[in-house]
């Protein structure tokens, strides 16, 4: 699944080679997007800028057009060079959108729209986003105070919830907590204060350094790193590492499957205790 790393860095990508170039060929599978193209065009346009907020990618043209993607869990925005071969097939792709020298193709986005400034200034979704640990602007006290107000959801969920905080996906929350040393299924009202400050600072600085290694290496497939190990094989702390050893301790990973669509958690029972009066340890 998409995080807001890989947002980030889609958007960021897609507006160093085409933010200020003209638009030279549009095309979508979705007519909602066509339509409007047919009575506006988007061909002549310029692209303006590219940006990312949350785990939405806007992309605005000039003339007061903004078209707002969302790539959910398949969805991904690829640059080529003008005439290059795609890397996946073109049954693919969703929406296209070439300047003279390259072309951005979303492939498999199932949220398309186009929005104007005024649409975008109302937009539930986007209003309703928590503060994006990628923003210029990040506001720290907002993002401590919204976690602390979902006092009887899980951590592990408060974490993934996007109007709480934007940009963390499921593979950042279990590493988000494990650097931070809680356990997942805690009630964040249950946390103290400064672990709740800590869980904040972690996410802020595992999203960052993720965006700003996989920028330099300019390859995606390098994937997330949180561990520093300079070993591939172990970019991870725990995600995906169920029954394994703990790379600090020792003990078996621990994994569960939750929430609507049984995203799997996964934490070290001795690295991550849980400090819930009155609860048995998981061990
Ligand atoms: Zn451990």
């Amino acid at each position: 699944m998409p995080e807001g790393d890989t947002v980030f860095l889609s958007a960021q990508t897609l507006h160093r080679f085409m933010a200020g170039r003209i638009v030279t060929r549009f095309e979508s599978v979705y007519p909602a997007l066509t339509r409007i193209a047919e009575d506006q065009p988007i061909v002549g346009r310029t692209i303006e800028s590219v940006s990312a907020r949350g785990k939405h990618l806007l992309m605005a043209f000039s003339g007061d057009l903004i078209l707002r993607t969302h790539l959910r869990m398949n969805g991904s925005w690829h640059i080529y060079p003008a005439g290059a071969r795609w890397h996946r097939p073109a049954r693919d792709m969703r929406v296209l959108v070439c300047t003279a020298d390259a072309c951005g193709v979303g492939f498999n986005i199932p949220v398309a729209e186009w929005l104007t400034s005024r649409d975008l200034n109302r937009h539930r979704q986007l209003q309703a986003l928590g503060p994006d640990l990628l923003g210029g602007s990040f506001d720290r006290d907002a993002a401590v105070r919204r976690i602390r107000a979902r006092a009887g959801d899980p951590i592990g969920e408060v974490l993934l919830n996007q109007r709480v905080i934007a940009g963390i996906g499921n593979v950042f929350k279990s590493e988000i907590l494990f650097l931070a040393g809680i356990h997942p299924f805690t009630p964040a009202g249950a946390l103290a204060g400064d672990d709740v400050e800590r869980i904040v600072e972690v996410a802020r600085e595992q999203l960052a350094a993720n965006v700003m290694t996989r920028s330099q290496t300019l390859s995606r497939s390098t994937g997330r790193r949180t561990t520093r190990s300079l070993d591939p094989n172990a970019k991870l702390w725990v995600y995906s590492r169920g029954r394994k050893p703990c790379r600090r301790c020792g003990a078996a990973i621990q994994s569960r499957k939750s929430g609507e669509d049984a995203r799997v958690t996964y934490w070290c029972p001795r690295c991550q205790p849980r400090r819930v009066p009155g609860e048995a340890l998981d061990v």
